[in-house]
């Protein structure tokens, strides 16, 4: 049977725009399907917005701590907000035309704008045409789940996808929910002189990262004037004068009313499938995510899936490389297993709070007490002390063979200082070989550097030859 193609990728985000990219750079006749722009939530209302409006947000609050470095404003010094929301729009303005269907095209890539459609697992319906495949991959990313609190559907509430086109911050904001999403715009707006109260119902923000850490974080945030409302569930939303009232229950029996000029609801996912017709094509999904095996491969054996749209874990940088596996897969006979055990991450407050692998209570709960456990504070490092950020701590676990399960980091550079971690965890080098290697000096390294140091030590100090040599030499120096 012969197809118009031999792969359709639907959905032109950071997944699409991978698997799209790379089946054309084998060679393969590749259409891209996208409902709307190309970019996808990453860089239209996610990654670059929010990374862009959180620079703004940093370098107003580094102007406030201009003393710490010595510096005095002499004179009236103001600073205006009003550009920061065009000026996001521009830079996604700017991020999206690297995008451009003309660029695609000029790789070899079919660019269809439309809706399509399953008829069955070879062909979709799109724009009243048919269009048919071998196989397919499907990208079609997440969008905020909006959870069924009483009065919702009467209020205009925000959401990342419309938060970034507001012309003007507003002077208070009700944040719902305290994951990376929340808590990053919620620092941001702060920073921009936004009154900002957080509502979470878990016990700690940031629910996924190590507890010592995330209490850190949460210690930074109150201190700097965020309201964070833990343990709190969000109970009915209204209207009142143009301000948003969220009811909130504390404990039950105990209960508070929250006023804000504009509530922004950040408390998770849910998959895009509506609309697909996935059932046409034999694909199993729930709402929060389309079923895929460990090869990416739908229910439908030439149907594949990746990003958002399938999880586990839903980051760009995660469904870029589950769409180069997804990809090779659907193309090729020789097929790769996604493998999740080195995933990381990063959420962008300020500092930043880096992850890759196990927490100290997940590696606890896996190996017992045989893990190790090695912590560096910024404020023992020379160069957090020279850019006066003496803030945050590394985290680094390891198992009896002090090799990394875990590194999780908050402190200012923590994105990129994680990947050294993450290099040695993933290519199961031992943590302590990392303090043999030259480090540049002064830099935030030692956050990383040092505990590698004292893992070293550590296991220096486990080695039966040295502790019997030490105890020969500490005899003999007692007898001489
Ligand atoms: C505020 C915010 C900040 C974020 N910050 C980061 C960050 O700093 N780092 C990070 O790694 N991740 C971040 N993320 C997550 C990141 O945006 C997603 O993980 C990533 O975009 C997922 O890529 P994807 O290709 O699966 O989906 P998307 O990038 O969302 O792409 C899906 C595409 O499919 C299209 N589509 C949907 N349905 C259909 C259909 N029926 N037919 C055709 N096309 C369709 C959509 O229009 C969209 O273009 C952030 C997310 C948000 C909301």
């Amino acid at each position: 049977m012969s197809y118009d193609h031999d792969l359709i990728v639907i959905g032109g985000g950071a997944g699409g725009l991978v698997a799209s990219k790379f089946a054309a750079g084998v060679g393969k006749k590749v259409a891209l399907i996208e409902k709307g722009k190309l970019g996808g939530e990453c860089t239209l209302s996610g990654c670059i917005p929010s990374k862009t409006l959180i620079k703004s947000a940093k370098m107003l609050h580094q102007m406030s701590r201009l003393q710490a470095t010595g510096l005095t404003l002499k004179g009236p010094c103001t600073v205006s907000t009003e550009g920061v929301m065009e000026h996001v729009r521009s830079v996604i303005e700017d991020v999206a035309r690297g995008h451009g269907p003309e660029r695609l095209e000029g790789l070899g890539i079919k660019v269809i704008f439309g809706e399509p459609r399953f008829i069955d697992n070879h062909r979709v319906r799109v724009n009243g045409r048919t269009v048919s495949a071998r196989n397919f991959v499907l990208c079609t990313g997440s969008s905020p789940f909006v959870p069924p609190i009483e009065g919702i559907d009467a209020v205009p509430y925000l959401t990342n996808q419309d938060l970034f086109s507001l012309n003007d911050l507003p002077r208070s904001m009700i944040v719902l929910g305290a994951g990376p999403i929340g808590v990053e715009i919620a620092q941001a707006l702060a920073y921009l002189g936004v009154a900002v109260t957080v509502v979470e119902q878990a016990e700690q923000l940031l629910v996924r990262e190590d507890g010592d850490l995330a209490e850190l974080l949460a210690s930074r945030l109150s201190g700097e004037g965020v309201d964070l409302r833990m343990k709190t569930r969000a109970v009915r939303l209204e209207e009142r004068a143009g301000s948003v009232a969220l009811t909130v229950e504390e404990r039950p029996g105990k209960q508070d009313v929250l006023v804000a000029s504009a509530i922004l609801v950040a408390v998770g996912r849910k998959a895009n499938v509506d609309g697909l017709g996935l059932e046409a094509a034999g694909v199993s999904h729930s709402t929060k995510s389309i079923t895929t095996d460990g090869r990416l491969r739908t229910t439908q054996g030439n149907i594949y899936a990746c990003g958002d749209v399938t999880g586990p874990y839903q980051f760009s940088h995660m469904a870029e490389y589950q769409a180069r596996i997804a990809t090779r897969n659907a193309l090729f006979p020789l097929k790769t297993t996604a493998d999740y055990r080195h995933y990381a991450w990063c959420t962008f407050t300020d500092p930043e709070f880096a992850h890759a692998g196990l927490t100290e209570g997940e590696a606890r709960q896996a190996f017992g007490e045989k893990i190790k456990v090695f912590k560096w504070y910024y404020g023992d490092t020379d160069r957090a002390r020279t850019e006066t950020e003496p803030f945050g701590m590394g985290k680094f676990v390891c198992d009896g063979s002090y090799r990394l399960l875990g590194a999780h980091i908050l402190g200012q550079g923590a994105g990129d200082l994680i990947h050294e971690a993450q290099i040695i965890k993933t290519l199961g080098i031992p943590f302590p070989k990392l303090d043999s290697i030259i480090h540049v000096y002064p830099t935030l390294s030692d956050v990383v550097r040092q505990p590698a140091k004292m893992s070293r030590i550590d296991r220096l100090r486990g080695n039966l030859f040295v502790r019997a040599l030490g105890s020969l030499l500490s005899r003999r120096s007692g007898s001489s």
